[in-house]
């Protein structure tokens, strides 16, 4: 009954996580919830309220398959507004998330067997949606001593003549790593040597940066690029968006043309009530997002000092995003009062939601093994608590 294209293909382990955590909570149980990454508090009102407004007023059919011509607009605006980019309307493309722009991006440029190199640690979805559309992600590992980067060595290694993709995401899910301008342009002097390589730049988290870290648009810094770049970015997390479920992607306008016929093939057009929000959430006052970076500045100095205490853990404070990653090399090895021996992340993971009721994600998923992914978007109260009941179950390690 199902297609080969599936085999291999694993759930998307954040959205599996949250499930658990959801099915735990509807059996009775309570979890402190570090698993998914989303803010924890509402759209902003004026967002919502332009929602409703456009529901009202009528905005309730069908759009153009790429997205309105009023969002596409509010993207361009923002992209040269905020990141010093300058595209047109035509070269933008508006999808149900992100997620769906890279996974139509795919779809539309990958043959059996083309490679996409994807650095670990790396958000969950990368590598399954390469394997989904017949593509092979390469994954290039990192260390913590390169505070989890890709370097330019790495990358040269890994391309080859059927590298189609390099995939950055900057701030980084789940390390919190922001590539600064030195960085990213000797990366792109590697790209440079390589022209069949495309360059996919995520920059879902540009807000979320901490410490003085600033985020940089890699193609500020490489524009020489720009003929062979996905830019990537959307409302989810700036806006606290999750749920309107409004992404976008800007390239070179032969590449936004195929993403926009899978569009119209598949999806027809994003949710126009949504579409209608998302413009105003760019158009709009901006205060809310820096209010929410400053808020999750807060947390993650708090989840630091807090994991920083507990026995076992080593976590570096993270520069951007709303995850922190620690090292649980420390906890392997180690029995639990049932005599069962904590081999890997993914059985840290089960006995500390088992035992302390509290969830978090296993680096191995993230393509890290022997670390943990903890979001910090969560409030204060949250994180203390977690840090009691971990503390208290790790007491009881053997
Ligand atoms: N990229 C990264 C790195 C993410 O963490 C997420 C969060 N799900 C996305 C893309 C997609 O976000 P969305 O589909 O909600 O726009
Ligand atoms: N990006 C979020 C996370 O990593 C949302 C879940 C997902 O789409 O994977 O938790």
């Amino acid at each position: 009954m199902l297609a080969q294209r599936l085999d291999g293909v694993k759930p998307s382990p954040s959205m599996a996580a949250k499930t658990r955590v959801d099915a735990m909570r509807a059996a009775g149980r309570r979890i402190v919830d570090f698993t998914i990454g989303e803010p924890d508090f509402p759209t902003p009102p004026h967002i919502v309220e332009g929602g409703v407004a456009a529901l009202l007023a009528g905005q309730t059919r069908y759009t153009a398959s790429n997205g309105t011509p009023a969002l596409r607009q509010a993207i361009a605006d923002k992209l040269l507004r905020e990141n010093a980019l300058a595209y047109r309307p035509e070269h933008i493309a508006v999808g149900n998330g992100a997620k769906h722009i890279i996974y139509n991006a795919f779809a539309a440029t990958l043959n059996e067997g083309d490679e996409v190199i994807v650095p670990a640690p790396y958000w969950v979805s990368y590598p399954d949606m390469v394997a989904l559309h017949g593509g092979t992600p390469v994954v290039v590992p990192s260390s913590g001593a390169q505070s989890f980067k890709l370097t330019p060595p790495a990358l040269e290694a890994a391309i080859t003549a059927r590298t189609r993709w390099l995939v950055l995401n900057t701030p980084n899910n789940p390390t919190g790593a922001v590539y600064t301008r030195d960085e990213l342009t000797a990366l792109g002097a590697v790209l440079n040597r390589h022209p069949q390589v495309w360059l996919m730049t995520d920059e879902i988290y540009e807000h979320f940066v901490y410490g003085g870290a600033a985020h940089v648009a890699p193609l500020n810094v490489l524009p020489g690029l720009a003929e062979r770049t996905l830019v990537i970015n959307g409302v989810s997390k700036a806006y606290a968006m999750t749920g309107w479920r409004i992404g976008y992607g800007a390239g070179p306008a032969a590449l936004i043309k195929a993403i926009t016929l899978l569009l119209s093939q598949s999806t027809s057009c994003p949710s126009s009530m949504s579409q209608a929000a998302a413009a105003i959430a760019l158009d709009g006052p901006q205060h809310t997002v820096t209010e929410a970076a400053a808020l999750f500045e807060a947390r993650r100095d708090r989840m630091v000092q807090m994991l920083q205490a507990l026995p076992g853990f080593s976590c570096a404070p993270p520069d951007g995003a709303f995850y922190v990653f620690p090292s649980v090399a420390g906890l392997l090895g180690r029995r639990t009062r049932a005599g069962q021996l904590l081999a890997t992340d993914v059985d840290v993971v089960l006995y500390l939601l088992e035992h302390a009721g509290v969830a978090a994600i296993d680096g191995n998923s993230y393509g890290m093994p022997g670390h943990l992914r903890m979001s910090f978007a969560t409030g204060i109260d949250v994180i203390e608590q977690g840090g009691r009941l971990l503390q208290a179950a790790l007491a009881d390690l053997s």
